[in-house]
């Protein structure tokens, strides 16, 4: 492993109780009352989530920035930085999931600059101040709600790009498991997938040693996956909601990688399809995520054995090709058996826009930390999951 620090400074507020504790966090941050909420396309509207959060928010003066889009994009989040540029907002709500806490990471960045937002994504811009924000979770996912990372979506150049930095940490972060029971069938799934692959690209890592994290990424996998099965015929099933939401949680939240980063070429390549077709993050990464474990196991094959072992509880006599195919199975299997899409022909993506994603992943060179990708191999992937 690197020598490392290992930085976390959310506070995760977690239960059926933690969102009526929502006044009493903000306070801890601002003594002022000025609060823009952030929200999604209207689904805490309709779950009644919005009325709840309003009512508590009674004694502060409300405003709002609603629509930012699953895959947030430059142009809403540029609307959010002149809301709180205008009426001097002294903390930022995000309600929603990683699109709405994105979002806002970037809005709580740029609204203490004079430049384009943007320039803080492509790097040219370093911040070095943030409006402080706190989120209210509503899907299991992408870890957002604790760390401080943001994907965004230039659609004026068809790029969508992660950029992170210390001072967009959430302050606090309330989950409560209960609010996942609305959502829809395929973005449960989509919000399974996205946590797993996150498990998936720490796993494979370029560490010497993993011995820990190993444990504890095989440990969450487990219970995610069984957590996953219990809610396709159960949605209200609160201890797999519970599961589900934590484990995503953690599953990207640092604890996972100290001493090391993960692959992550994966999330690469699927940011290149989504940057172009607006695909769903999980969903994109249902198809790519065993398209890459094929291409790389025939090159690197121990670790894809060991991890059939480790997650599967393979036979570790048996052939290590043997273990490398039930490893990679065992992922696919799992995936369509709750119902995740398996082939990008599933999403009309010609194979003619190969070349253009390729390019596209490749803006900073090779890439991959446990196995390293130039544009062939990247190609030869994309192939694999048409
Ligand atoms: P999302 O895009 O935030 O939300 C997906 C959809 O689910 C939206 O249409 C939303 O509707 C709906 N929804 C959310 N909660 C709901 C609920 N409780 N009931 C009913 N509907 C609900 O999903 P996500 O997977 O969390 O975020 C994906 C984004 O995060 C992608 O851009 C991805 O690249 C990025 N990402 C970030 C990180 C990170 O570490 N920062 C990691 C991985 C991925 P409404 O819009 O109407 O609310
Ligand atoms: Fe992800």
């Amino acid at each position: 492993m690197n020598s490392f620090t290992f930085y976390n400074p959310t506070q995760l507020v977690f239960g059926k109780d933690s969102i009526e504790k929502l006044p009493a966090m903000i306070n801890q941050f601002t003594s002022g009352t000025k609060v823009l909420i952030t929200y999604g396309g209207g689904s805490i509207k309709r779950t009644g989530l919005y009325d709840r959060v309003i009512g508590l928010l009674e004694g502060f003066e409300v405003f709002e920035l609603e629509g930012i889009e699953p895959n947030p994009r430059l142009s809403t989040v540029k609307k959010g930085v002149q809301l709180v540029k205008d009426n001097n907002i002294d903390f930022i709500l995000a309600i929603g999931g990683g699109s709405v806490i994105d979002g806002t990471k970037l809005i709580s960045a740029a609204s203490t600059i004079d430049e384009d937002p943007w320039k803080i994504v492509t790097r040219e811009v370093t911040p070095t101040a943030a409006v402080p924000f706190g989120t209210i979770l509503t899907i299991a996912a992408t870890g957002s709600e604790m760390n401080s990372g943001s994907v965004i979506t230039n659609w004026e150049t068809n790029e969508k790009l992660g950029w992170g930095s210390p001072l967009v940490f959430p302050k606090f972060s309330l989950l409560n498991p209960e609010v996942t029971y609305t959502l829809p069938k395929n973005q449960t799934v989509n919000g399974i997938v996205d946590s797993m692959s996150h498990l998936l690209e720490q796993y494979f890592n370029e560490a010497d040693n993993s011995a820990v994290g190993d444990a504890m990424i095989a440990g969450v996998m487990k219970a995610i996956m069984k957590a996953g099965l219990a809610v396709q015929d159960e949605p209200e099933n609160y201890e797999a909601r519970e599961t589900l939401m934590i484990g995503a949680t953690v599953a990207l939240n640092g604890f996972m990688r100290m001493g090391y980063n993960g692959d992550w070429a994966t999330h690469n390549i699927e940011h290149a399809v989504s940057a172009v077709h607006d695909i769903a993050h999980g969903a994109g990464l249902a198809v790519l995520f065993p398209a890459w474990m094929t291409y790389v196991s025939g090159k690197s094959p121990e670790r894809f054995a060991q991890f059939a072992e480790d997650v599967f509880d393979v036979d570790a006599s048996l052939p290590q090709e043997e273990k490398v195919k039930a490893g990679i199975a065992g992922i696919t299997d799992y995936w369509k058996a709750i119902g995740a899409p398996s082939s990008l022909s599933e999403f009309d993506i010609p194979e003619s826009d190969f070349e253009v994603f390729a390019d596209k992943t490749l803006f900073n060179g090779p890439f991959g930390n446990f196995y390293k990708l130039n544009k062939e191999d990247v190609i030869e992937i994309y192939k694999l999951a048409h």
